[in-house]
Parts: C-alpha cells; sequence; structure tokens
C-alpha cells in the first residue's frame, strides 16, 4: 500500500531541519516511485547542512537505493519489486557537445532534472531519464547500504580513469575521510602503491587497514623528505587531492614527480584562491585535473567493484540514522565516521 503523505526531512537554514508530512510524489510519466531504503549522507550534503545560506526549505540526498513499488506500465526494463541504486539524481542529455565529449556533468541539462523530493524521504519519484541513463537494479548479494556508494565510489573511479594511474604507481591520496579511504582501497586493489597523507591518526591507521603501503602525518614537517625517500629520490606519479587548501597544494606540488599528475578532488577549504608557481608547473611538465561527479559507465563499472567486494565499501559504513535523527547526526560526526546511512 502507499501513502497519500510520507514523511521527508527538509533543510530549512544553516544547521536547521525540519521533518515534514507531504503528499506521495507523483510518479512522472515513464517514470517510477520507489520506497526509499538506504541514501547515504554524503559530504556535499554535510557541507550544505552546516553552511547552507539560503533559507529555501528542500529535501537533499542523492546516494539513494529502494524498492520500486510503482512503475509506468510502458516501461519494461524494470518491475515493481526490483531494488535498485539511483545512480545520479541528476541526468545529462547525452548527446550536447559536453555529452559527446564525455563531460556529462557539464551538460546544460544536467542539474535541471531532479528527483521528488530528494533521497532524505520515504518515497521518491523518478523520470523516464532516470530510469534510462542513472538507475541500475541492484545485483543479488549486495544490500542496499552498499550499493549507495555507487555514487561516491563512482566518483573516485571516473578520478582515477581520467589519472591513468597503472600498476607498481606511487600515488599519494591528500585527506582519508570517506573518499579517501575509497581510493585507498580501488587503487590497492589495481596494484598502486599508496601513500595516506592525513593529519588523523585514526583515520591513517584505517587507511593501513584498507590497503595503504605508507601512512605519513600531514603536520609532521617531513612529508617531502619522506615521499622522497619512498621513491628513490623521484616523487609520487600521481597526488589525489581530497583534501585541498593552500598547504596541501604546495606540498603536492613538492613531492609529486616532473611530469606527474595533481587530480584535485575537492573544492578548496576556506580560501578560493590559491597559488601556484606557473613557470615550475610549466618546466616540469606537470598535469593538473579535476574530477567531479561521475558517468553512467563508471557507475556500472563501480557497481562490479561493490559486488564482487573487492571494494569492501560496507566497511566504511559507521553509523545509521532515521529521518528525524539526522540533523542531530550531521552535529555529532567525529573523525571517526566515514558513511552513514540514512533510512527513511
Ligand atoms: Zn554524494
Ligand atoms: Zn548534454
Amino acid at each position: 500500500m502507499i501513502p497519500e503523505k510520507i514523511k521527508a526531512a527538509f533543510l530549512v537554514g544553516q544547521m536547521d531541519m525540519e521533518v515534514r508530512t507531504i503528499p506521495v510524489p507523483e510518479m512522472p510519466p515513464g517514470g517510477a516511485l520507489i520506497k526509499v531504503h538506504s541514501t547515504g549522507l554524503c559530504g556535499s550534503d554535510i557541507n550544505r547542512i552546516r553552511y547552507t545560506t539560503s533559507d529555501e526549505a528542500r529535501v537533499l540526498g542523492h546516494e539513494m537505493t529502494g524498492e520500486i513499488v510503482m512503475i509506468d506500465p510502458n516501461v519494461t526494463d524494470y518491475k515493481v519489486g526490483d531494488h535498485v541504486a539511483v545512480g545520479h539524481v541528476h541526468i545529462p542529455c547525452m548527446h550536447c557537445d559536453y555529452c559527446r565529449h564525455g563531460s556529462p556533468a557539464m551538460c546544460r541539462q544536467f542539474k535541471e532534472v531532479r528527483v521528488d523530493p530528494g533521497g532524505y524521504a520515504e518515497y521518491v519519484a523518478l523520470t523516464h531519464d532516470h530510469l534510462a541513463h542513472s538507475v541500475i537494479k541492484i545485483p543479488e548479494g549486495v544490500s542496499d547500504a552498499a550499493a549507495t556508494f555507487i555514487d561516491p565510489l563512482g566518483c573516485c573511479l571516473r578520478a582515477v580513469y581520467k589519472s591513468k594511474v597503472r600498476p607498481f604507481d606511487k600515488v599519494v591520496v591528500v585527506g582519508n575521510g570517506i573518499m579517501g579511504q575509497l581510493f585507498v582501497m580501488l587503487l590497492n586493489q589495481m596494484q598502486v602503491e599508496v601513500i595516506a597523507v592525513d593529519i588523523s591518526e585514526y583515520r591513517l591507521q584505517k587507511a593501513k587497514g584498507f590497503g595503504a603501503a605508507h601512512i605519513l602525518k600531514s603536520d609532521n614537517g617531513k612529508l617531502e623528505e619522506e615521499i622522497l625517500k619512498i621513491t628513490e629520490g623521484k616523487g609520487v606519479d600521481t597526488v589525489f587531492l581530497t583534501f585541498l587548501n593552500q598547504a596541501s597544494l604546495d606540498n603536492a606540488l613538492a613531492y609529486v614527480r616532473d611530469g606527474g599528475n595533481l587530480c584535485v578532488f575537492a573544492p578548496p577549504v576556506h580560501e578560493l584562491e590559491l597559488k601556484m608557481d606557473y613557470f615550475s608547473f610549466f618546466r616540469r611538465e606537470l598535469h593538473m585535473f579535476s574530477s567531479y561527479s561521475s558517468h553512467i559507465d563508471e557507475i556500472i563499472d563501480t557497481m562490479q567493484w561493490i559486488t564482487s567486494k573487492k571494494v569492501d565499501v560496507e566497511k566504511l559504513i559507521t553509523g545509521t540514522s532515521d529521518l528525524d535523527n539526522l540533523l542531530d547526526t550531521v552535529k555529532n560526526l567525529t573523525e571517526e565516521d566515514f558513511k552513514i546511512i540514512v533510512n527513511p
């Protein structure tokens, strides 16, 4: 039985949320209605909850999985009862110049398509485009909670593909929060030698457990020296910056090898304009790129990493929350939290 009214957690201001009762979202033509089982609490949601300057009430949550409870009879790829994961709440058009050149997240249509109302709700309506380009069935043996990782792990996989890292490369992963730990797990499985760098000893020890060959405290004053020692004086092939500020950028430029890669995987913290020695950047033939979001192809690959448990994402789930406790959960996050799963 689909209820007429459902609960949804609205962000209504900075560190301010309200659980409201709203009409069940309407299923669009060609779309489906899902009962949400698990939605990952994403770092981007945490930042919006902490720092939003908007007081427009909205429902966040995009790393969602659930069960199809209603579907347009013309849709044949899915049926009622299927467990599905939503790779993206935004959908690219798949045929504009951005899409055709491999940048679907830059598609001008991308952010115009959303789900109604958002993953922190009991039910969510998906459009026909979601079913065609973003939703995948959750394979047997994969939990709904694990399947929520197709979004964050898909973003890491895209960055790894863009970096063209090869087996036996040496790389640094800066920042060992949830995204950093996913990089460590993934790169370790790809036979890449990972040096994890973080300020938190707790997170470094976790990274070691997940396969980092070396762990280094970012504030020990000897980062460059130690990384050069590990790499016989050359520096690392690639740096994944999941934490970006002037200091982490300066450090990365010092320990990346000549001709190496810098992947900017996070927005800068506090200061938007960072400085760099462009003469050295030019002469050293460094390659710097950003990676944001992921593509349906990467999402399909990601599900295989999850299903095979080669990247055992469940090990990163450190807590659960319901809608009523979501704000308190965000308030009480510590360095020991990686992924919180919200069960509406
Ligand atoms: Zn996310
Ligand atoms: Zn497009």
